[in-house]
Parts: structure tokens; sequence; C-alpha cells
């Protein structure tokens, strides 16, 4: 992509670092200027790998920036904390007389709570509970006005994690700590409470959802609107000893460990002890799953090699074995070839075409796809290192859910309506990985308006009025849509000049075979979090007995995608702006990082992080192991 067409893309925006949400960054082709391999970059573990003052230079401005950007237009979350007020469950009292102060539940006689802190302001309101702390259940929380509900948030983790950037905790370019923001200061804003444990089970005839507090002793919140924000968990598709033998990287923790591990293998491979293959062997790093994690990951851990003895670099391998014919995939093409090149001019060995069977103790075993018959198709890789990334399912919370109400028959997530309501159960939303929007209806629609025109087919000016009634329902089929002379003529095929039942019936079902559930990404879910949070706001303003009738008249959830994007190393990123507008290079990164600043939700955490990389840049990256 050119230089003006970036320039644009920025000025068409307000505050451009703000709007290519959470992914990873915008567009420049500028041409990346280093791992000459046969001259590499001589940093130490004190000086940076980069020419730091001119990478400094232009850092700085761009950090700063973002980092007054990010300041101006921040919801700063305010800093005072509020654990003073917090009570424990057990010693939370049922005081409302609408509820009882126990319930039987499955054999089981289990406390209600109706108060979870000793703040008891807003406790005769409609009772609203937000189950995790992730994206969407942050967002909600940024757009609920205060005091609406009497909310509570619970969720085992104490802190919104900024996901992103958690290939980079776990490869040593930023501390850990600085992604984390306490959930607790995220609340204040709303008002809202928190309560540190995990959903096990919605009972859904008592409008209660059983919660397993940090304590392990069972209770139950009553709810009027429930919202279920819980993500997803990591999917093993079955494959043997990937539990046992690889790494997930989904959590703080699971960065902190592989951070630990990573400069564990370098240490120990500099060991003067250690042959040639215990040192090729320690030094394998091996990542399945070939998408923006996994290759983001695979670049910040080719990274490091500059920062260990030159000894070591040709012991050093790093492989991405994808299923897909390629990586990045997506991407555009244009931008999975780019990221390939820059992957294999870094040395980053690429398997594309190919299917772990198993993982071992130190192997990794694969599967060639399409190889002619006779020939070997399976392959091993010893490793000291596998990270496993290769794609997300149900927790057993969601899956519990899933199976006791009977409209839900999704195996992947909770199927919600167009408006986030979950399907066959009454006040409860779910958002963000843990759900997937139904397939359109479209037909319910055009049935409908013959029934209304009491016609049998549809002329050029009744057809537009029935297609913008399904956009104003289904906002997500607009790019199938909206070409709708075309489509009228495409499907009249005896050119009557109307479309009769079967023709609409033909076209609609082509449409929906072609749409395609929004990913699981932290954009999706932010965006869900916002709509819901400004749903639940406007209908607080109503008494319960019309919610109801106002949720149906409330506009559909409708994505707007503001670009995907990836680190692909040696300071590079690629973006893809999935309108066809996609690039790479240098100033891709910068502007990868420069969103990623403005995106923080807290000023305390935005400002960490360009401590980090600032830090970074001046004295190189961190590589004790600690
Ligand atoms: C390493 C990595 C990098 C990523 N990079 C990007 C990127 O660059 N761009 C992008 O758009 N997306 C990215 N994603 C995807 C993105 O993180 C997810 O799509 C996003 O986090 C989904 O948001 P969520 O709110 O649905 O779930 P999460 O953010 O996962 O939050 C779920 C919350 O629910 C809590 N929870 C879990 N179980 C329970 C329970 N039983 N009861 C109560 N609470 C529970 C969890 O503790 C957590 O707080 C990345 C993901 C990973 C792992």
């Amino acid at each position: 992509m050119s230089r003006s067409i970036a320039t644009r893309t920025l000025r068409a925006t307000p505050t451009p670092l703000i709007r290519p949400i959470l992914s990873r960054q915008l567009p420049t082709l500028s041409t990346p200027k280093r791992f000459n391999t046969t001259q590499p970059p001589l940093p130490t573990a004190t000086s940076s790998p980069r020419n730091p003052y001119l990478f400094l230079g232009a850092s700085a401005a761009a950090l700063t920036g973002a980092l007054l950007v990010g300041y101006a237009t921040a919801e700063i979350v305010d800093a005072k904390d509020d654990s003073s007020q917090n009570i424990i469950p057990e010693q939370a009292q049922s005081t409302g007389e609408k509820y009882p102060k126990s319930l039987m539940v499955n054999g089981v006689e289990l406390p209600v709570i109706t108060q979870v802190s000793g703040d008891a302001a807003d406790v005769d309101k409609p009772r609203l509970v937000i189950l995790g702390s992730g994206w969407a259940a942050t967002s909600i929380l940024k757009e609920l006005e205060p005091n609406s509900y009497y909310t509570v948030v619970v969720s085992p983790q104490n802190y919104f994690l900024f996901t992103p950037l958690l290939p980079e905790a776990a490869s040593g370019t930023v501390e850990a700590r600085s992604l984390l923001e306490s959930i607790r200061k995220i609340c204040r804003r709303s008002r809202s409470h928190y309560c540190e444990g995990e959903a096990h089970d919605v009972h859904l005839e008592h409008k209660m959802v059983e919660i397993v507090g940090l304590d392990g002793k069972h209770f139950l919140l009553p709810y009027d609107k429930l919202v279920i924000s819980v993500g997803a968990q990591n999917n093993t598709f079955g494959v043997p000893g990937v539990k046992e033998n690889t790494h997930f990287l989904k959590t703080i923790q699971d960065a902190r460990t592989l951070r630990y591990k990573l400069m564990n293998l370098f240490e120990a491979a500099a060991l003067p002890t250690k042959t040639d293959e215990e040192r090729r062997q320690l030094l394998s790093f091996v990542i399945a799953g070939g998408g923006p994690t996994g290759v983001e990951y695979a670049a910040g851990t080719y990274d490091l090699i500059h920062y260990f003895p030159d000894l070591l670099e040709k012991y050093v391998s790093v492989t991405i074995i994808q299923s897909a014919d390629h990586i990045l995939n997506t991407f555009s093409e244009a931008i999975s070839v780019f990221a390939e090149k820059k992957m294999q001019n870094q040395n980053i060995n690429v398997i594309t075409n190919a299917r772990v069977t198993a993982v071992e103790k130190e192997k990794i075993v694969y599967k060639k796809k399409g190889v002619a018959k006779g020939e070997k198709d399976t392959f091993e890789i010893p490793f000291g290192l596998c990270v496993w990334s290769t794609g997300v399912g149900m927790r057993d919370f969601t899956k519990r859910l899933n199976d006791k109400i009977e409209m839900q028959n999704n195996k992947r997530a909770l199927e919600v309506d167009s408006r986030l309501r979950l399907k066959g159960a009454e006040g409860i939303y779910a958002v963000g990985d843990c759900a997937t929007i139904e397939n359109p209806k479209m037909i319910d629609i055009v049935i409908r308006r013959f029934e209304k025109l009491g016609a049998q087919r549809l002329n050029y000016e009744e057809f537009c009025a029935v297609i913008r009634e399904i956009l104003a329902e289904y906002p997500q089929s607009r790019v199938h849509l909206s070409k709708m002379r075309q489509l009228f003529d495409d499907y009249d095929v005896d050119r009557s000049a109307y479309l009769e039942l079967e023709e609409i019936q033909k076209m609609l079902k082509d449409i929906n075979n072609k749409l395609t559930s929004l990913p699981a990404t932290a954009q999706v879910a932010a965006q869900q979090g916002a709509y819901l949070g400004k749903k639940l706001s406007s209908l607080s303003l109503q008494a319960p007995s019309a919610w109801a009738v106002t949720e149906s008249t409330f506009k559909p959830f409708a994505y707007r995608h503001f670009g995907s994007f990836s680190y692909v190393g040696g300071d590079n990123a690629v973006v893809d702006m999935g309108d066809g507008w996609s690039g790479g290079g240098v100033g891709v990164y910068f502007l990868w990082r420069g969103a990623y600043l403005s995106k923080q939700v807290s000023f305390r955490t935005r400002a960490l992080l360009a401590f980090d990389w600032v830090k970074g840049m001046v004295f190189g990256r961190d590589i004790t192991r600690s």
C-alpha cells in the first residue's frame, strides 16, 4: 500500500491511533532495515539491538503523541481503591425481601447473596450481573451509566488483561504488569461491585447464577440482566500430548512461564558443557498455529537471539506449523506472502498445509497434506519449547449452559440474536469470544412482506424495500446486499422484471452461505461490549416491564472492522484493513505501537507500556530470568 493511502486513512479519522482498534496497526510499505543474516547487528544484554538514537528519536515522538492522544481521549480509571468496602460473600446478607435467604439447587442449599460489598447504594435497583473481566466486560463497564443498576462483576481474575501484547510479554519486550489494570478501578466509574470467583452454573428458573467464590464456597447471585462474557479456552482439537507437553499463551501466567522458560533455555544452551546436538534441541522453538498470536510469538522469540552470544545463533531454530496454505490466513493473501518472506529472511521456518498429529515430551509430530502417494508425509521436530496457539473452544461453564438450553445447539459458542440476546433464555446476553451471532433469518422478513402485499412476486421498488428492512435487522449482511440493482438482475432468471419467492429464496441462500461468523477478536468483543453497555444504560431508564418491547426496537449490533495487525519481526508489522487496503513495514510497526498505547484502559498502563518500550530501546530487552 502506498504512503498516500496511509496518510488518507489517517486524515479521515479524527483520532487515527484509536480507530484501528486493538489489533495490530496501520499501513505503509517501507523497506525493512535490519536483519542482514550475514552481518547481524551486535547487541548485548546491556545495549539495544537497533541504532538506539535513531530509533529513539522516531519512536519518542510517536510514543509521546500517542500518550497525549490517549490521555486526552482515555477513560482514565480512578486510582482510589474501594477494597475497604468489600465484604466477603459469606458475611453478606440477603437484605431484600424479594429474594429468599437460601435456595435448594441440585439438592444443595446455597445462600442467596443480594449485596456483595458494604456499599448498599443501588441495592434496590434492577440487578445486573456481568461474568468476566476481559475485553467485552470492561467495554460494557465503560459505557454503563453509573448507578443505573446494582451491578456485580464476577471474574476469577481481579484485573483486565491487554491480550494483544501477551506475545511481547512472553518474549520479554514488555513487563507483564504493564498489561494489567485492576478491575476494581475499572468498576468504580460505573459504581459497580467486584466479586472474585467463577460462574459455575445458571439456574434459569430462579434467575440466579451460581458462583464459586475465591474460597471455593458456592453461592447464588440473583439477576434481572445477566451478561456472559467469559471468553473461551484453548482448543487442543483432541491432539494427544498437547496439554502435557506444550505451552499456551492465553493468560498472564502463561506469558510469565514462557518468558522464564525461554531465558532458561538460552542460558542452558550457553553452558560450555553442552554438545551441539543438545544446544540444537534446547534452542528449537516450535509454534503450532500460524495466526497472529503464533506469528508474533515466533517473531519476538527470534528477535531475542541478538541478545545472546553470537555463538548460539547457529543453533537457534524457530518453526511455525500451520494447517492452512498460508500463515496469517485471515489477512489478505498479499500480506500473508509478505509476512512469510519476512519470516524467511529471519530464518523462521514456516511449514504450511501441515497438521500436528501428536506432541511428545520433546518432539512434535506433523503430517503434510497433499503429499503424493508413496512419499513420506509424516515428520518430527525435536523442540526445547513448543507453543500451542491454534484456536479456541467453549469453557466448561459455557458448555454447561449450552447443554441446558434447548434452542442452543452450536458446538463452538453460545448463539445470540442480532441484539446479542442469548437464544432460548430471558434476560441473558452473551458477548465476545463465548458468543456467536445466529445466521440471519432473512427469509422470514421476505415472507412477511409477501403476506403484507398479498403478492407472490416483487418488483424492483418492493425488492429494495425488503432489502432495506433486512439490512436494518441484519447489518452484517450489508456487504452482500448493497448492490441491489445487480442482485435483482442476477436473480431475475426469467427476465420478468419481478422476483418470485423461489428466486429470492435462492438469492438469500447464496448470501447466507457467504456470511461468516465474526472472528474471536478483542475488536469484536469490545464493540459488542460497548453496544450492550449503551443498550443496558438506555433500558435502565425504563420500568423492567417495558424492557422486552424497547429491546425489540433497539437497533441490532453492527460490527465495523478497523483493521488487523501483526508484528512479523525485525521491527516490521503488517496490517489488513479488510477493505482491500493492506501494508507492512517499519512505519506500520510504529503505528501498531501507537494504536496499542491509545487502546489502554487507563493512563497508568499507557504510561507503563510507553516506559517499557522506551526502556527497551535504550537499554535493550530485559533478559534476566526472573
Ligand atoms: C495472545 C493473544 C493475542 C491476541 N491478540 C489479539 C489482537 O492483537 N487483536 C485482537 O483483536 N484480538 C486479539 N486476541 C483475541 C482477544 O484477546 C480475544 O478475542 C478477547 O480477549 C475476547 O474478549 P472476551 O471479553 O470475550 O474474553 P476475555 O478477554 O478472554 O475475557 C474473559 C474473562 O472471563 C473471565 N472468566 C473465565 N471464566 C469465567 C467464569 N466461569 N466466570 C466468570 N468469569 C470467567 C476471565 O477471567 C476473563 O476475565 C488475542 C488473544 C490472545 C490470547
